[in-house]
């Protein structure tokens, strides 16, 4: 099939852009400051997105640099995650821009950050390992309580604009049964204890998880306990394979507290 040829409008958005761009030109989306740069935001909050040259094909933690690319970490030879594939965005050490981006999403009520957050995700996504056949994506569930203090479901807006970009369906196929406590807190008991059972499968998700490609996604992948915890419950539903998406890996992997 022949590409349609650029219509006549194409032509004038293409001439308006220079005075658009003039009239309009591109705001940091956290602090409004000028942004010279690829629209991700002014010198101090653009994301580094930094991926390490060589890092565990699993968990995604950095490997020193000596050993290649793709290898397993020491911690995940000796006990491997219930997930086969992390894929991030960036790490949240060393990465100022995407921590602000994050909290500003997460803790804001900057849900409209999803739309730029999903789409350099999906990029990533595709660079990195691609859905696979029949693919389906699986956001982390957020318990009601805590979707009503803040009003919105980050894990799903974030699932539904990287299905947007990469033809991959949302399937929630999991659901919270109670709140974890929030990360940092003083009273969560230690991570695996905070997540264990806090998760359960939906009614007939066993139907849909049968030999497929799962993605988990959430926001931030820290102690990966709860990563873990979904991963387990869709490996026992019959996925074929567990994979799971993150805008921020912390480099101390399972270790300090994860996302709730
Ligand atoms: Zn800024
Ligand atoms: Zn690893």
């Amino acid at each position: 099939m022949q590409p349609a040829p650029p219509g006549p409008r194409a032509g004038l958005r293409a001439l308006a852009a220079p005075f658009l761009e003039a009239l309009f030109p591109l705001r940091c989306p956290l602090c409004g400051a000028a942004d010279e740069g690829a629209g991700l935001g002014c010198a101090e909050h653009e994301p580094r997105l930094f991926r390490p040259p060589s890092a565990c094909g699993r968990c995604s933690r950095a490997l020193p640099a000596v050993l290649p690319d793709g290898q397993l970490c020491p911690e995940c030879r000796r006990d491997p995650p219930a997930f086969e594939r992390l894929v991030a965005l960036g790490a949240y050490a060393g990465d100022p821009g995407l921590r602000e981006w994050l909290l500003a999403f997460k803790h804001g009520g900057r849900r409209d950050l999803a739309e730029q957050l999903g789409a350099l995700l999906a990029a990533r996504w595709r660079d990195a390992a691609g859905p696979g056949e029949g693919a389906l994506l699986v956001p982390v569930p957020l318990h009601a309580r805590r979707r009503f203090e803040r009003g919105y479901d980050q894990a799903r807006l974030l699932a539904g604009v990287v299905s947007e970009h990469s033809g991959v369906p949302c399937a929630a196929l999991l659901a919270r049964t109670r709140p974890t406590a929030p990360q940092g807190s003083p009273l969560a008991p230690a991570r695996a204890d905070n997540v264990r059972g806090a998760f359960r499968l939906r009614w007939r998700a066993e139907r849909r998880c049968a030999g497929r490609a799962l993605w988990l996604v959430d926001d931030v992948c820290t102690s990966g306990a709860t990563l873990q915890a979904c991963a387990e419950l869709l490996r026992e539903a019959g996925a074929g394979f567990v994979g799971a998406l993150v805008l921020a890996r912390a480099e101390s992997a399972r270790r300090g507290g994860d996302s709730a």
